[in-house]
């Protein structure tokens, strides 16, 4: 049943009508005016040099209950201390993903590819927030990897397994490919992103150095610990940076406030904390703008280091790209 703007103004009427005592539940909660309940698009673009920077809103995951088990080395008293820090709720948390596109001009970039609906229910948005950008997945003509884990390569096939991104070649680190290609890797995230994988063929896959100028204007940065080969790409444009920060930090009232924390999703957690001091270190010093793919939308920041920690400064929303 479809309610028109006619019927709520008779229904409306009618509840007025009632007498209070006898007006039901539904009368009382429905509002006389509806409510959209939909959020605008989950795109912000933004000039760099001569580029041009879409992100792009993939949803998010509910984790619920961060006190426990998300942190492995802080007890829930501190957790809960860090979430009420940022005015976050206590009881869940919402990790969001989003996803850097560069339009070099020449080629459209596309960093990592999400959870392509393919993991939690609240997150698949990016195929609605691409098309509302403009961004059609044929138009991609490269795709840069940070690392493998399952949020990060899902985007690259539909549910029954064919290529998203038929025209794109895939840049991948070497590290990390021979880690979740190899027999060391734990059986079922590497069992995904083979599968992942699988849908392209080999000579569309560019592996590289992970400290390599993959594309002009992209470089590799290594960022080791959150998975052996996990890279960051600076993206540079006449004078102007961005880092693609993929995973060296989760939620950055998590374990950018608080580096010595390791999150559960950490590999190697000991090597991921020294690669988080010594990043945010020269980011803080050298005032470089980050897209963090785990941070809140638009996810685009500075880091200023203060006391033992690093606060992030988000970068402020303009209306002109
Ligand atoms: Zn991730």
């Amino acid at each position: 049943m479809s309610l028109d703007r006619r019927d709520l103004l008779v229904a409306s009427t009618a509840a007025l009508a009632a007498p209070a005592l006898g007006a039901t539940a539904a009368q009382a909660s429905a509002p006389a005016v509806p409510f959209s309940g939909r959020q605008a698009p989950g795109f912000y673009r933004l000039r760099l040099g001569a580029f041009e920077v879409t992100i792009i809103n993939d949803g998010y995951n509910r984790r619920p209950s961060p006190g426990e088990g998300f942190v492995r080395n802080a007890d829930r008293t501190a957790v809960e201390a860090a979430l009420a820090r940022a005015f976050l709720p206590l009881g869940h948390l919402d990790i969001s993903f989003n996803l850097t596109v560069v339009n070099t001009g020449r080629e459209m970039i596309l960093f990592d590819t999400g959870t392509g609906g393919l993991l939690a229910a609240t997150a698949g948005t990016m195929w609605d927030n691409l098309a509302a950008a403009g961004l059609a997945p044929e138009a991609v003509t490269k795709i840069v990897f940070t690392h493998f884990h399952g949020d990060h390569v899902s985007g690259l096939v539909t549910r029954e397994g064919t290529a998203r991104f038929p025209n794109a070649e895939l840049i991948v680190p070497e590290p990390e490919w021979a880690f979740w290609m190899g027999d060391r890797a734990p059986a079922q995230p590497a069992a995904m992103a083979k599968s992942r994988f699988a849908a392209y063929p080999p000579e569309r896959i560019r592996r590289v150095a992970s400290n390599s100028e993959v594309l002009p204007g992209v470089r590799g940065v290594p960022t080791p610990g959150h998975t052996p080969g996990h890279t960051s790409w600076l993206v540079t444009s006449a004078e102007a940076s961005l880092l693609v920060l993929g995973d060296v930090t989760n939620h950055p009232a998590i374990n950018l406030r608080n580096p010595g924390w390791h999150i559960v999703f950490d590999m190697d957690p000991v090597a991921a904390e020294a690669t988080r001091r010594g990043l945010f270190d020269r980011l803080a010093a050298d005032r470089t703008l980050i897209a963090g793919y785990h941070w809140p939308f638009p996810s685009l920041g500075y880091v200023r280091k203060e006391g033992e920690g690093y606060e992030m400064v988000p970068r402020e929303w303009s209306p002109s790209v």
